[in-house]
């Protein structure tokens, strides 16, 4: 039986690391279907020139369509760009158009530039539990901007070699920004993606990585599976393409995780209980 409470306070998880490819999208989409099927509302914000998260969630994202970029750049609320995901009534998105390829630049020389995000989501009313921030393959501005405006980052780990390596430009850059932009980010949640039980390596990288960031690291794992690559092409999530594959099932337990752990936190701030 599958429980995933809602959480006392919004959560913002930003889903980061500079490397492409290593299932930062499809664990955005698939963990904020899988959120939103048990009761949350969730709104995933796509951050992504390329749109990816925009075509998984069935979300128009042609050029002309209000997106994230009018948001950043021209000020535009939140709210008027926001829209709603076919089928899934707890579910929104916000779209990245091909416009946003631009904003990286352009960015560079607007006021409160690293903030523009932050600033959006506080403006927003929309009422969620969940955002989810898909950010894109870089540490420039666009990245920037999700740190800023979160308050947990989410790093998905592909078993691979120099997996580790991959993500020290991500942490110190995470430091960085917790140091003068940011003081309540952390790295709340690591997960391990695209995991071949059949090699040797992919034990040794879980190995790696579960000694380096502990608790962090979730329980599930989630395996490299056909039926999660596929989804896309259908404009749709695996978690309603297959809901009995191995990478639904996987991607349902580490929501429920999330979920669970999220019940669990206390807030930044907040007093910690007697017994905690
Ligand atoms: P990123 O956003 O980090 O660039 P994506 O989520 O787009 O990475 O994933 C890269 C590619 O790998 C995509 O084609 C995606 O469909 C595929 N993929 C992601 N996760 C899995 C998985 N668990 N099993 C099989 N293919 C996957
Ligand atoms: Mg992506």
């Amino acid at each position: 039986e599958i429980t995933m409470p809602r959480p006392p306070k919004r959560r913002i998880l930003c889903v980061a690391n500079q490397k492409g490819g290593v299932g930062k999208t499809t664990t955005a989409v698939n963990l904020a279907v899988a959120l939103a099927l048990h009761g949350n509302r969730v709104l995933v914000i796509d951050l992504d020139p390329q749109g990816n998260a925009s075509t998984g969630l069935n979300v128009p994202h042609h050029s002309g369509v209000p997106d994230i970029y009018q948001c950043l750049i021209d000020g535009v609320p939140l709210d008027s760009v926001t829209q709603a995901v076919e089928g899934i009534p707890t579910l929104w998105a916000v779209p990245a158009t091909i416009d946003l390829a631009g904003a990286e630049i352009e960015l560079v020389s607007v006021v409160a530039r690293e903030s523009r995000l932050q600033r959006a989501i506080r403006a927003s009313e929309g009422e969620y539990d969940y955002i989810f921030i898909d950010c894109p393959p870089s540490l420039g501005l666009l990245t920037v901007n999700a740190l800023v405006a979160t308050d947990e980052v989410l790093i998905p780990i592909q078993c691979e070699y120099y997996a580790l390596e991959g993500v020290r430009a991500l942490t110190e850059n995470i430091e960085m920004i917790r140091s003068h932009l940011n003081p309540v980010l952390e790295v709340s949640t690591v997960l391990l993606t695209m995991y071949d039980r059949r090699t040797r390596l992919a034990d040794l990288v879980e190995q790696d990585v579960r000694a380096h960031f502990g608790a962090k690291c979730l329980n599930a794992v989630i395996p490299r599976n056909v039926r999660v690559s596929e989804a896309p092409s259908y404009s749709q999530s695996v978690m309603t393409y297959d809901p009995g594959s191995r990478g639904a099932v996987s991607y349902f337990e580490a929501a429920q995780e999330i979920a669970l752990r999220g019940a669990q936190r206390t807030q930044p701030g907040a007093q910690r209980t007697q017994s905690g």
